[in-house]
């Protein structure tokens, strides 16, 4: 049986270490129960991915700056996951599995980090939180935003207080705040580059936000209140494809900026990089069931990696090691606000958002 490392103090010296160093007083997975003002805490998790700096730089701040001699307004329960691969300054180890990926409702469940997450989940659903925050950074240009699991007003007004670009998604599967939105609301931050100081200072004032309410507000939202993507399909590159960037001759060449189109409506006819040769389909592209629908985004016979619709990437990145650990990027779709004019609609609303009620507004 794994055994969870619980504590209801944060060890000596510890906010004294950068994430690389915090191995030294952490035996794996640690939950870190802090008490506060207001006994119903805030769940935040961090370092999920050992180079994603951020979360743990945001705490860190925020507990030394603020809390050293003042009581929290409200408590805190800190889950710090992977310091073994922050020492490395790596996503994961090799010998890991990509821990996000191994919380209730993946495909992990019975491995040694699933059993862990599991009493982690149990444990933290006995304790009510208020909401739950796991805190991540990508590795290309990307905005600030949040991302949800499900749409329900109390998601939703949580992740806008962090940006007004929030992102749904259901897959991939066993993420923690997919986990936990069964009980709470759950929020996945993207704070940017990992070293950014504007993304460490942007997740302490949301932190500092969410502790200082009493609850998280359930009135639904206005359709123009938040730009709301639904993630529909991850793009991978095969392993044995060969890449590069620029101007390096390999069987797909991307283009140098390529991280530059994040978050960018691109229309039907825009080049991703060159092909010099390698399989007839460098690129598989995968919806929310892993059914292949590259033919429905990209055509390649020209020579090209070339856009057959609209799509609106995230998380391109130029970091080949996290192409082939991960993906190249997701596509999203703008959930369209005039496809769900009243009387027109062909889909129910999603939860959570009622439709504007000014004249002439696109509304859902
Ligand atoms: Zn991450």
């Amino acid at each position: 049986m794994v055994k969870l490392i619980e504590l209801d103090h944060l060890p000596d010296g510890l906010l004294e270490r950068p994430a690389s160093a915090l191995h030294h007083s952490l035996d794996g997975p640690t939950l870190i129960h802090l008490e506060g003002r207001n006994k119903q805490p805030l769940f935040v998790s961090v370092l999920q991915h050992g180079n994603e700096v951020t979360g743990w730089e945001a705490i860190r701040r925020l507990l030394k700056s603020h809390y050293e001699f003042d009581e929290l307004p409200r408590s805190l329960s800190i889950l710090i996951a992977n310091a073994r691969a922050a020492k490395y300054r790596l996503r994961r180890l090799d010998d890991q599995l990509d821990y996000n990926r191994c919380w209730p409702g993946g495909q992990h469940e019975d491995s040694e980090p699933g059993k862990l997450f599991q009493q982690i989940t149990d444990r933290m659903r006995s304790l009510s939180p208020i909401a739950s925050i796991d805190i991540h950074n990508n590795t290309g240009l990307n905005p600030h935003y949040a991302a949800i699991n499900r749409v329900r007003p109390e998601f939703l007004r949580l992740a806008e207080n962090f940006s007004s670009k929030v992102v749904f998604f259901t897959t991939p599967l066993g993420t923690q705040s997919m986990s936990f939105s069964g009980f709470c609301p759950a929020t996945t931050l993207e704070c940017g580059q990992a070293g950014e100081v504007h993304g460490t200072d942007h997740s302490i004032g949301f932190l500092e936000t969410c502790m200082h309410m009493n609850a998280i507000p359930t009135a639904p939202l206005d359709a123009d209140e938040v730009h709301l993507f639904h993630m529909v399909a991850t793009v991978r590159v095969p392993d044995d494809v060969l890449i590069g960037f620029g101007h390096v001759p390999t069987e797909i060449t991307f283009r140098e900026n390529l991280d530059v189109l994040n978050f960018q409506e691109l229309p039907a006819g825009i080049s991703l990089g060159d092909i010099n040769g390698g399989p007839p389909k460098p690129l598989r592209v995968a919806d929310i069931n892993d059914i292949d629908v590259t033919d429905h985004y990209f055509r390649f016979d020209r020579g090209q990696i070339e856009t057959v619709r609209e799509i609106m990437p995230s998380m391109l990145t130029l970091d080949r090691r996290v192409i082939h650990q991960d993906c190249l990027c997701y596509l999203m779709e703008r959930i369209h606000f005039e496809d769900h004019v009243e009387g027109t609609a062909h889909d129910p609303l999603p939860d959570g958002i009622r439709r504007s009620d000014r004249p002439g507004e696109p509304s859902i």
